[in-house]
């Protein structure tokens, strides 16, 4: 039987919906509207604000866990984050070897074609090392092609995105090998000037990641890659909003900015979620301490920021507490990350589309997720 869920909001694509509703036949969303709502369906359960599950295509783990730590740590990182709201996670994996990653690849692949995880990124090894921010600088590299064919090959379709530094080496060569298969490369990383930028694009890259946080800053006469990124139709524009990466004024401009095109991502490690700490961020040490990541320097002391202890349902409470409305901050958690992923079948609520679903309380708190038509278990 077909069942009813109801919002005072119903967020859909680009609309906001009074009083709405929505049908959920089997894992599908069959019908969605206003006001009075068709006969014959079981009455579900009323949210003050009803939205598509979140969409987080920049996640290193959570829960605890890390995606690099292999299948079982995956599923914890994946359910943690589930349970916030994000329906789809893309496993981003940090800097390693070439054969590492090999590995890590190769094990979370599966759980890519079982449907559990909406793809792998790889976050380096061919980054700046001026730019590190939480990667090991003795693996960053110049991207060798048979190293890109080697991991792309081993990844298959479960690779759709590639985070590199386009001043390297081989790096326009690699974004065309990439873009070529299929994977969506950004921009990140990086000490690439505005022209390099603008020739990453040129060659296909199509996301920024996490725009400002870990690249050359935006000067007026060497713009760099922000500036490049941020004003390119063809570019998707990444942010970490949890508070502590980029000043509210800047969240509210990169928005406006970005429009349509803006992305929160979580940028989440294995903290996120779980306790604060000591953990690991790929080879690195980093202590976790009111919430906030930190590499731990030589002298013990806390060093740059590493990774978030994010969820995107915070990123959306943080991003309308900045000044971002609410349509547009749950459209950058959903819609526009889908779309740079380029998955037609998620990310808004329509008749047809995979029936992922976030009930919030006025608060803006998850109080029920639906992924592809079931509940999560409270
Ligand atoms: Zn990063």
């Amino acid at each position: 039987m077909p069942l009813l869920v109801r919002g005072d909001r119903v967020l859909t694509l680009d609309r906001e919906l009074a009083d709405g509703w929505v049908v959920v036949q089997d894992d599908r969303v069959a019908e969605v509207g206003t006001g009075r709502a068709p006969a014959g369906a079981a009455e579900g359960p009323r949210f003050a604000v009803l939205a598509p599950g979140f969409v987080d295509i920049h996640n290193h783990g959570g829960g605890g866990a890390a995606f690099g730590d292999g299948p079982e740590a995956a599923k914890v990182a994946r359910e943690a984050h589930l349970r916030r709201g994000t329906t789809t996670v893309v496993a981003s994996l940090v800097t390693e070897s070439v054969e590492v990653l090999l590995e890590q690849v190769r094990s979370l692949r599966p759980l890519v074609g079982a449907g559990e995880l909406g793809g792998i990124h790889l976050e380096g090894p061919w980054l700046s090392e001026r730019w590190c921010g939480a990667h090991p600088p003795a693996l960053l590299t110049d991207p060798d092609p048979a190293d890109v064919a080697a991991l792309a090959d081993a990844a298959g379709d479960a690779l759709v995105m590639v985070t590199l530094a386009p001043e390297r080496d081989g790096a326009l060569e690699a974004t065309r090998l990439l873009v070529g298969r299929g994977v969506k490369v950004a921009v990140g990383h990086t000490d690439a000037t505005y022209e390099r930028t603008r020739a990453a694009v040129d060659a296909g890259a199509t996301v920024a990641t996490h725009l400002y946080n870990a690249a050359r800053p935006l000067h007026h006469r060497e713009p760099g890659p922000t500036l490049a990124l941020l004003t390119d139709e063809r570019v998707w524009v990444e942010s970490i909003v949890d508070g502590l990466h980029q000043h509210d004024a800047v969240v509210r401009d990169t928005a406006r900015r970005a429009g349509r095109r803006w992305v929160l991502v979580s940028d989440a490690m294995a903290a996120a979620l779980a306790d604060d700490g000591r953990y690991l961020l790929g080879r690195l040490e980093v202590q976790v301490l009111d919430g906030e990541a930190r590499l731990v320097g030589e002298d013990g002391r806390p060093g740059a920021i590493a990774g978030s202890t994010l969820s995107l349902d915070r990123a959306v409470r943080t991003a309308v507490a900045a000044g971002v409305p609410l349509v547009e901050a749950v459209h950058a958690a959903t819609a526009a990350p889908a779309a740079a992923m380029g998955w037609s079948d998620r990310g808004r609520v329509e008749p047809g589309l995979r029936a992922d679903l976030v009930g919030l309380d006025d608060g803006l708190q998850v109080a029920g997720v639906m992924r592809a038509g079931a509940w999560l278990e409270p």
